[in-house]
């Protein structure tokens, strides 16, 4: 089996090619080629989260596991809060095959499902990005959603101020103008990327205008949350997967109050695959209720392997 140890991964994953493997998942799964399995996540005490996502995709030949989780401890040790490792399996024997560092390729496979929402859902004539969030996924987001439109502006609002000069700096690095707002302000954007770890909603239902598209990837797991329910309840609600974004996504909260019910979720490879016309009007808000799947972590990590394959990377190991 090939290791692809983390310090590896920024030279084999673009976000380019992020993009085109999860948009590849979205539609294999809407396809029926491939499913995710159930989610197992614990805590493990003391603020610590661990959990498997994993997966089969039969046409793209992925079996595997992402394991990994939260400790919040990490950050005083130099290192960052959420660690995660994939392991790839060969389908047909189920003789392990790779296992490759998880840490990027799910920043980049995060920042790519929204990028593929905002490709499919946004309005073309989309100009202002609004981020709520400015946390370690915050940038990445930011960098993928200035390669699906034209922004000529990014307006930031986050809990703690103190952090946004940072999500700043990325908007500079793109040549895009940065405004910290506070959470009215988010009006005036034409795309709306969430990604907090906010266990309640920030954005309000009157904080978002008429044809705008969200794309919430701060919600993957019970009890977080960060939109009113409401604002799901006049939306058009896409999803990665429709299961995990009743139990751990943000429609979590609108379904349980019965604000919105499971049948009008719609997974986005549908609208990928065709089988769906995604946005209908200019007026229509669209959100995509990004929980994280695991065949995403494959995906990625499929891409990785090929690569450090490719071009004599990585250490192989006997098993
Ligand atoms: P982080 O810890 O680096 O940043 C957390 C962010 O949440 C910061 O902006 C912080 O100010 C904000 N925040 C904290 N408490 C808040 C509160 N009470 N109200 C509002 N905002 C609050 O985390 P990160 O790596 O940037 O990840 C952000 C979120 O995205 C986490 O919840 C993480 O689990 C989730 N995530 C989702 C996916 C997915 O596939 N959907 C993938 C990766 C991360």
């Amino acid at each position: 089996m090939l290791i692809v140890p983390e310090a590896l991964i920024a030279s084999l994953v673009s976000p380019e090619d992020a993009f085109a493997a999860v948009e590849a998942t979205f539609a294999a799964m809407a396809r029926g080629d491939a499913y995710n399995f159930p989610v197992v996540r614990e805590a493990l005490g003391e603020g610590r989260q661990y959990g498997f996502k994993s997966g089969l995709d039969r046409a793209g030949k992925q079996l595997g596991v992402k394991a990994g989780g939260y400790f919040p401890g990490n950050a005083e040790k130099g290192m960052i809060n959420h660690q995660s490792s994939v392991f790839l399996f060969d389908p047909d024997t189920g003789r392990p095959v790779a296992m490759v560092g998880g840490n990027l390729l799910t920043a980049l496979r995060t920042a790519a499902a929204s990028a593929v929402s905002i490709d499919r859902l946004a309005r073309g004539d989309a100009k202002v990005l609004g981020i709520v969030g400015a946390g370690h996924q915050a940038g990445f987001q930011l960098r993928a959603a200035a390669r699906a439109r034209r922004f000529e502006r990014v307006i930031g609002w986050n809990l703690h101020p103190e952090m946004l000069p940072r999500l700043g700096a990325v908007a500079a690095d793109l040549g895009l103008p940065f405004e910290s707002v506070e959470l009215p302000r988010m009006r005036e954007a034409d795309v709306i990327v969430t990604i907090t770890s906010s266990p309640a909603a920030s954005l309000m239902a009157e904080h978002v205008s008429p044809g705008t598209h969200l794309a919430c990837m701060g919600t993957d797991t019970k009890g977080k949350q960060e939109v009113e329910p409401a604002l799901l309840a006049k939306a058009s609600v896409f999803t990665d997967e429709v299961a995990q974004s009743v139990t751990i996504g943000e429609a979590q909260h609108a379904v349980a109050a019965g604000a919105l019910s499971e049948a009008d979720i719609v997974a986005v490879g549908q609208v990928l695959i065709g089988a769906h016309p995604g946005r209908r009007s200019a007026e229509e808000i669209t959100v995509f209720d990004g929980t994280g799947v695991g065949l995403q972590d494959l995906a990625v990590a499929a891409v990785a392997v090929a690569r450090a394959r490719e071009r004599g990377m990585g250490m192989e190991v006997g098993v």
